[in-house]
């Protein structure tokens, strides 16, 4: 893959023309349209994708993954409610796109993959960009105990269970934004908006049907 991280008038065109697209498609929360606006897609994608890197699509990165459209990047980010300071746990890095998202809110981003090549290629490219994440080779169902508590976590995977261990690592009054299997034949997530309330109860909403690639145990390269 050859990285090239140039940001042209033509890109900035194409990813304004993104914007307005998420604007009709329920996208209202201005930082987070700020946020797109401002991160260039195209770097996490091979060159000859270019063109694709600015439609409402989700793409192959390699290793069998992919980066999620960016109507569902804008929709989970919306969802998070995130603002500049908050610590955010994001499981998934995959592309590193949904963390730069992430950054470019002012948020401090700690991010977690499993799949050790994708960690690797991913690293390199987030290396490039001018936004502070820190990364981690893990299994997203430990979180991060050393780092804990997050204000916010926002899980990128389709998950069989709301993992306890970040449920733990929330801070009171924190969300959790997780798409959740619901073992159906289409292998679709419903979207979960999990706050936990100050006195550690949980409140569940629920936004609609997704489709993540799933989210596994432990680090490997499969
Ligand atoms: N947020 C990504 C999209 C991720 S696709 C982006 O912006 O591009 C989901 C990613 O979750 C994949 O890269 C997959 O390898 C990773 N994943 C699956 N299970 C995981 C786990 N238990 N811990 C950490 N990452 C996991």
């Amino acid at each position: 893959m050859s990285i090239h991280t140039e940001d042209s008038y033509r890109h900035k065109g194409m990813r304004k023309q993104l914007v307005d697209l998420l604007r009709t498609k329920n996208i209202s929360d201005e930082s987070v349209l700020a946020a797109i606006n401002e991160v260039p897609r195209h770097v996490f994608l091979d060159t000859s994708f270019e063109e694709l890197a600015y439609q409402d699509i989700a793409f192959p990165i390699g290793s069998g993954q992919t980066i999620s459209q960016p109507s569902t990047v804008a929709f989970q980010t919306q969802l998070l409610s995130v603002s500049k300071g908050l610590k955010v746990l994001e499981i998934g890095t995959g592309s590193g796109y949904q963390a730069c998202v992430l950054a470019a809110m002012g948020a401090k981003v700690f991010t977690i993959e499993r799949q050790r090549n994708l960690f690797f290629k991913t690293k390199e490219i987030l290396e490039l960009l001018p936004f502070h994440i820190k990364t981690f080779l893990g299994d997203g169902f430990e979180g991060l105990p050393t780092y804990a508590p997050f204000d916010r976590i926002i899980i990128t995977a389709g998950a069989p269970e709301i993992p306890q261990k970040l449920l733990e690592q929330l801070k009171p009054g924190g969300v959790m934004v997780i798409p959740m299997d619901k073992n159906d034949e289409e292998q679709h997530q419903k979207m979960l908006r999990i706050t936990k309330m100050t006195d550690s109860t949980i409140q569940q909403e629920e936004f609609g049907d997704f489709k993540f690639v799933p989210m596994l145990k432990e680090i490997g390269n499969d």
